[in-house]
């Protein structure tokens, strides 16, 4: 029983010092940039991690935290203690398993397409809630990966807009995986770019606030190019 005591608070104590050190590094990026370190929201990214871990982040002041799967969000929800923090979905949502998530997320970031989005209308009117959703962009046109293309976008937008019971909040991308460094910084310029032209057009836009971009090996970039949104798993948790 003490092992596993002093284990555990090993433990707790190295997800404390690894959010302390990406809390510093947004900190850094942002006054590089000149931008304010609170205007860049931090999303814990728990996937494949132990409710434990995901209880001592909280307990750091992780204020939301980013599963990929509905069925292991929906598992590890119950031990997880959430108080006023809330958890988002950063995956790819089948349309059947939104009625399992709708009560339990705050915000659906991978939202990319009608279809989908439709199917979130039809749950959140039937709980009497409104999901804030973010619309996932495939900046890269890569294949295989979710995501609406960029020329797509404003369609996507307009007709999600027209749903009563979704509120987008902004776009969100995960760019193609690269060898790191440098190659991403034209991916979330562009996102940026997408994102200002949308966010600036229209008075119907003016909930759109949200660049969810940057994960463990290159949010630093992603807010030097405009990020208001990491999410960082690897970086605070360790390797999955
Ligand atoms: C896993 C994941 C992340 C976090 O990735 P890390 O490299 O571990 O920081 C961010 N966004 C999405 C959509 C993910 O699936």
């Amino acid at each position: 029983m003490m092992e596993n005591c002093s284990s555990n608070e090993t433990r707790e104590r190295e997800i404390a010092q690894n959010l302390e050190d990406v809390r510093a590094r947004i900190a850094r990026a942002a006054a590089k940039s000149g931008r304010n370190a609170e205007d860049i929201t931090l999303v814990a990214v728990t996937k494949t991690k132990p409710a434990p871990d995901v209880n001592a982040a909280l307990a750091c002041g992780v204020r939301i935290i980013g599963e990929n799967r509905v069925q292991e969000l929906c598992e590890k929800l119950p031990g997880i203690t959430l108080g006023d923090a809330h958890a988002h979905l950063i995956g790819h949502l089948q349309t059947n398993k939104v009625r399992q998530v709708i009560e339990k997320v705050a915000m659906i970031q991978s939202v990319d397409s009608l279809h989908l989005a439709q199917e979130i209308e039809k749950q959140a009117a039937r709980h009497g809630l409104k999901m804030d959703v973010l619309l996932e962009v495939n900046i890269g046109g890569e294949e295989a990966k979710s995501g609406v293309a960029p020329q797509a976008l404003p369609e996507l937008l307009a007709n999600v807009q027209a749903l009563p019971h979704l509120r987008v909040r902004g776009l969100m991308t995960v760019p193609p995986r690269l060898d790191g460094g440098e190659e991403v910084r034209p991916y979330f310029s562009a996102m940026r770019k997408l994102f200002i032209d949308i966010a600036s057009k229209k008075s119907d836009n003016k909930d759109i606030r949200i660049l969810s971009m940057g994960m463990s090996a290159d949010f630093e970039i992603a807010i030097e190019e405009g990020s208001t949104m990491v999410r960082v798993g690897t970086a605070i948790f360790g390797r999955r």
